[in-house]
Parts: structure tokens; sequence; C-alpha cells
């Protein structure tokens, strides 16, 4: 989850991130594969574009993998730009933002902010009771 902001980001990538879901995938598969794709079903390292924006499809058994697949942004229901803007706040966020300001800011449900909110929390709380060489596994930090 936190490897998806060890790099610092500019101004200017996160005002990109925070408006747009198509860069917010574009950077989530980089992130994701930044060593390389690997298919998680068959270990095959080629790939080709998938149907969705910035997945990727195994050329040998065809499993297709979206760019938030195993990300805390999986299944989100609110468009992923605004996800990341919260995810963000509470990773980086100078500031502890209340849900109450999240939803007047992103015109999104109290509700919808305070549960993605505390699924970030739960994801950050696991992450810390890993070993480190467990951190260096990319899908277990992200997911
Ligand atoms: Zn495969």
């Amino acid at each position: 989850m936190a490897a998806i902001f060890k790099k610092e980001l500019t101004r200017e990538q996160l005002e990109l991130l925070f408006t747009s879901d198509d860069e917010c995938l574009r950077f989530l598969a980089e992130v994701k594969w930044e060593n390389g794709f690997i298919c998680r079903k068959c270990g095959n390292t080629n790939y080709c574009p998938g149907k969705t924006p910035h997945s990727r499809r195994c050329t040998k058994c065809k499993k297709e993998e979206s760019a938030a697949a195993d990300t805390i942004f999986h299944n989100c229901k609110f468009p992923v730009h605004k996800a990341f803007y919260i995810a963000y706040n509470v990773c980086k966020g100078k500031e502890d933002l209340s849900s109450y300001e999240l939803a007047r800011r992103l015109t999104l449900r109290q509700m919808t902010c305070w549960n993605f909110k505390t699924r970030i929390r739960n994801a950050l709380q696991q992450m810390d009771s890993l070993t480190d060489i467990e951190k260096s596994s990319i899908g277990k930090i992200l997911s």
C-alpha cells in the first residue's frame, strides 16, 4: 500500500492523479509491474494490452489482470482518482482530513469516505506486521 507512494510525487503529478482515472490506472500499472509482468496464473512474463485501460493480458493463458487488481483500489465503487486522493491523504497528508471534509471536497457520501479510509488504515496496519522480506513482495504491499 505505502509502496504506491514510496516515490515522491511532484505537485503536477498529483494534480493529474487526483483528477484523472486514466492517470491513476497508468500509475498503478507502473508501480505494480515495475519489475516486469508476471502472470499470476501461469508465471509467463509476456503480455499484450488487455481490454480495460492499462490492464495486461498474458500471451500464454490469456488471463487478464487489471491495473487495480490486488491493490486497495480493486472493486472500488467510486472513481479511482477520488480513492487515490483519499489514500494519498491518509498515507502522506500533513493533516488528518475527516471523512466529512473528504466527502465535501470529493462530492462523495461521508460513509463512502469513512469506509475507504478504514480500508486503507487496515491495509497499513497489516503491513506493519509484515517482515521486510514480505514487504519487498510488491503484491503484498499493494493489496
Ligand atoms: Zn498466464
